[in-house]
């Protein structure tokens, strides 16, 4: 699934690549990715001239002149450039701009694209819900955030409303990067752990966010990221030994999801 690394890594690369373009129609094949009906969205986009492209959580959010068009990826899939002539074979919608380039997107699963009006963003509930990119968020913000809420801490970090962007590959490296276990509580957390976490978040995202993403989600045009299973700490590597103190990672049941973590280095307390 694509977290802050791949969505940051998209969306930058279709700023710099989509803005000033028009698009001039729109191709859909799989209806029920949209938030209106086929006609109204087709209309309401064509002639949209894109302007910039940015994020927030997990969706991808283009301005346009005539509104934003918002999209999320859903379990994973490609947001391709490419000319007409050269579709990839699956795609679910095709946008297609007056330069005779066109936007191929596909979903492995399932996703979204939706068109909203300036005045109907606030009001879209699926982005609207979602805390601040947890990028963006200064320490002292972040911490006052963490502070706000009770529960555990990866239900926190997984909880969108409150923080957005991480998910459930980045998770593991990120509280192994802050020595802390998942199921901590909030409420036991010291401003050093607190602190520590605010690091681990960084240090478990920027590397992946500077390799272009995770290598198994391919970029506007059609390349792999280059953030590498080797590049990964303790995620999804159960037996190996820890990077830091030689323990063998172990996987564990934390609630509805499993937890890479080194038990030395992250006890539970
Ligand atoms: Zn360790």
């Amino acid at each position: 699934m694509p977290e802050i690394p791949e969505i940051a890594s998209r969306a930058a690369e279709m700023n710099a690549a989509l803005a000033g373009k028009k698009i001039q129609f729109c191709e859909i094949l799989q209806p029920k990715c949209l938030n209106l009906p086929v006609d109204q969205f087709q209309s309401a986009v064509t002639g949209a001239v894109i302007q910039r492209v940015t994020y927030h959580g997990k969706w991808i959010q283009a301005e346009t002149s005539q509104g934003w068009l918002l999209v999320n990826m859903g379990m994973g899939g490609e947001i391709l450039l490419v000319d007409p002539v050269h579709l990839p074979v699956k795609h679910r919608l095709i946008i297609n701009f007056s330069d005779g380039t066109c936007l191929s997107i596909n979903f492995w699963w399932f996703g979204y694209v939706h068109f909203v009006t300036v005045d109907e963003l606030p009001l879209h509930t699926m982005t609207a819900k979602l805390g601040p990119n947890v990028l963006d968020l200064s320490e002292s913000e972040f911490s006052q955030i963490l502070k706000s809420q009770k529960g555990k801490l990866k239900v926190f970090l997984l909880d969108q409303t409150k923080v957005a962007g991480i998910g459930n590959a980045y998770i593991h490296d990120i509280l192994f990067l802050a020595g802390l276990h998942p199921l901590r509580a909030l409420t036991s957390l010291s401003d050093i752990e607190i602190h520590q976490l605010y690091q681990g978040i960084q240090n478990g995202l920027l590397p992946a966010l500077k390799k272009g993403g995770a290598f198994y989600e391919m970029n506007l045009f059609g390349q792999k990221g280059n953030f590498q299973m080797e590049d990964i700490l303790v995620g999804y590597r159960e037996g190996l030994p820890c990077p830091k103190c030689k323990s063998s990672i172990v996987k564990i049941k934390t609630g509805g999801t499993s937890s890479f973590i080194c038990p030395t280095c992250q006890p539970e307390k």
